[in-house]
């Protein structure tokens, strides 16, 4: 044998056991939404629940990635199962808007590609982001909304479900309340931002993100937030980072927030203090309340909010499971 391919055959080996001793990173982080979250207001029951639904999300969307599948697999895998519980605020748990209507909004991204796909004031569709998701596959367009989003699930085979799906007694509540707050002028003590969302990088070394959202209680009919916002409340780029955001909408579009923390990523900053930047010091002073979740194409994973609370979860490149609740949660 010659002492080329001797050598060849050598290099490849040691390429091959250097891989195998450092797989390429798989890292995922969830949230569900941000808000004045506090001990005090919670039950133990009600904790516990949160914490299961949002462990099993996390567990979901990673069991996705150790599978080999791919990032954007893995974030909608997660965020349907958020959708699906009543707990948050986006499919099944979905606020009402002032007409007292459930109206839905959800985004999509590939950090590969900077495709992107995004659905606005949807009433019909159980599982918004994976209506997203088809807008960014299977259309020429980025966003769709309202009854032309749905003329378009329809032709994708996708079972539309009736309004009345969404109606949960306590979000109907929720509304009462907001809009007798609205006639007495008092504020909200108590206001949660269960929003739904996922970051996620995959082994081939691709990041996505994605969101998804009823909105917030009492907005106006045809009212759309960040969440569906490429840019806002969703981002990814393989050269930067995924974000998805949770917190009162308006903010996050001014200061185009999700897209921000990429740019500074983008710069030489690392995830964690321009995620922290944008959310405790750019929307703080705004005046924006809410948080998001980041990540870098290494795994880096960082979830502030300048909220006493954001549900949240991850497992990072260690295989470490976090979940949290509170602000002093580490
Ligand atoms: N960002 C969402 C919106 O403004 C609300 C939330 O995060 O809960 O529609």
């Amino acid at each position: 044998m010659k002492a080329s391919s001797i050598l060849g055959m050598l290099a490849a080996a040691m390429a091959g056991m250097a891989s195998a001793a450092e797989p390429a990173p798989i890292a995922i982080a969830v949230h569900g939404g941000a808000g004045t979250i506090s001990r005090e207001l919670m039950t133990p029951q009600r904790e516990q629940a949160f914490r299961t639904k949002l462990e099993e999300a996390i567990r979901a969307g990673h069991g996705v990635l150790t599978a080999g599948g791919t990032s954007l697999e893995a974030v909608t895998r997660a965020i349907r199962i958020l959708e699906d519980s009543p707990l948050f605020n986006a499919g099944k748990g979905a606020v009402f808007n002032a007409a007292g209507q459930n109206e839905l909004d959800a985004s999509i991204m590939d950090g590969a590609s900077l495709d992107a796909g995004a659905v606005a004031a949807v009433h019909r569709v159980r599982n918004p982001i994976d209506l997203a998701l088809r807008v960014m596959t299977h259309s020429k367009h980025v966003m769709l909304i309202g009854e032309g989003a749905e003329q378009f699930a329809r032709e994708q085979g996708f079972e539309l479900v009736d309004p009345g799906y969404f109606h949960t007694e306590d979000r109907w509540q929720e509304l009462q309340a907001a809009k007798a707050r609205e006639l007495t002028r008092h504020r909200d003590p108590e206001k949660w931002l269960s929003t739904v969302g996922a970051v996620a990088l995959d082994r081939a070394g691709n990041l996505a993100a994605g969101t998804s959202t009823g909105g917030l209680t009492n907005k106006r009919w045809g009212r759309v937030g960040d969440s569906p916002i490429i840019g806002a409340g969703t981002y990814a780029n393989n050269d930067s980072c995924a974000v998805s955001a949770t917190g009162t909408g308006e903010f996050f579009i001014r200061h185009v927030v999700a897209h921000s923390i990429c740019v500074r990523v983008a710069g030489g900053e690392d995830v964690a203090s321009a995620a922290n930047a944008m959310v405790n010091e750019v929307l703080a002073a705004a005046g924006g309340d809410g948080g998001v979740i980041a990540m870098d194409g290494k795994g880096n994973i960082a979830m502030p909010h300048n909220t006493p609370g954001m549900h949240r979860a991850s497992i990072d490149r260690n295989e470490v499971l976090f979940v949290g609740i509170y602000r002093d949660e580490p």
